[in-house]
């Protein structure tokens, strides 16, 4: 059992897709998400080496600076055939115009360069590290995964990043075909949620919330 998480939480983001999301998972639980974007905060740069080191940093930064809880993520995808790349690069791929249409084109420049065609040469899964971090130092992690291949050409115009390239296992859609509410919902009869970031989120929720 965790840490109980209650009243403002900073958003250590400024990625927008992200915080509309994180926003979406907290408020049923009466937390009230402020992202460090909007309090002007700075943005440390993401020197770790692992999703949960980068989440950290960024968490502990703006905990300290707000004084107040701070909630992190780190994301990406991670394409079994690329030992894991982009992984913790994953932003980075999409360059300084954020361009994920060229991103996942340059994924499937490398899987063909490697011959893979079939779907179980194409594996990927996507990871959500979580940190939460109080201004006295309580820290607390998780990372949610979820596990899938990769389709070309991509399909579907909602989610963002790499949604539509990203067919989750025992689906038809990819994420960039389904709604926020089927990828990151999380099931109210207690299910699995589909996305990482939903199944990291449940682990939290039962622990802080
Ligand atoms: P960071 O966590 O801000 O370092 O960036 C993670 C990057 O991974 C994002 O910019 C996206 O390109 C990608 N990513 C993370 N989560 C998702 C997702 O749910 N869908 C699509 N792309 C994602």
């Amino acid at each position: 059992m965790g840490r109980k998480l209650t009243g403002r939480l900073i958003v250590a983001t400024h990625n927008l897709g992200k915080l509309r999301e994180i926003r979406e998972l907290v408020a049923p639980h009466g937390v009230d998400a402020v992202s460090a974007g909007d309090l002007g905060l700075p943005e440390p740069e993401e020197t770790g080496t692992t999703f949960l080191a980068n989440a950290r940093l960024k968490a502990e930064a703006a905990a300290m600076a707000a004084k107040l809880p701070a909630l992190a993520d780190d994301s990406g995808i991670c394409v079994a055939a690329l030992d894991g790349a982009p992984g913790i690069y994953s932003a980075r791929w999409g360059g300084p115009k954020k361009d994920f249409a060229a991103a996942m084109e340059k994924i499937e420049a490398e899987l063909r360069e490697r011959d893979c065609f079939e779907p179980q040469q194409r594996r990927a899964w996507f990871v959500s590290a979580l940190s939460l971090v109080w201004p006295d130092g309580h820290v607390e992690e998780i990372e949610g995964r979820i596990d899938g291949t990769l389709v070309w050409p991509p399909r579907g115009d909602k989610g963002f990043g790499y949604d539509p390239m990203f067919l989750p296992d025992g689906h038809t859609r990819t994420f960039g075909e389904m709604t926020s509410e089927e990828k990151h919902g999380i099931p109210a009869d207690g299910s699995q949620a589909l996305s990482h970031r939903a199944r990291a989120f449940q682990i939290l929720e039962k622990s802080c919330f």
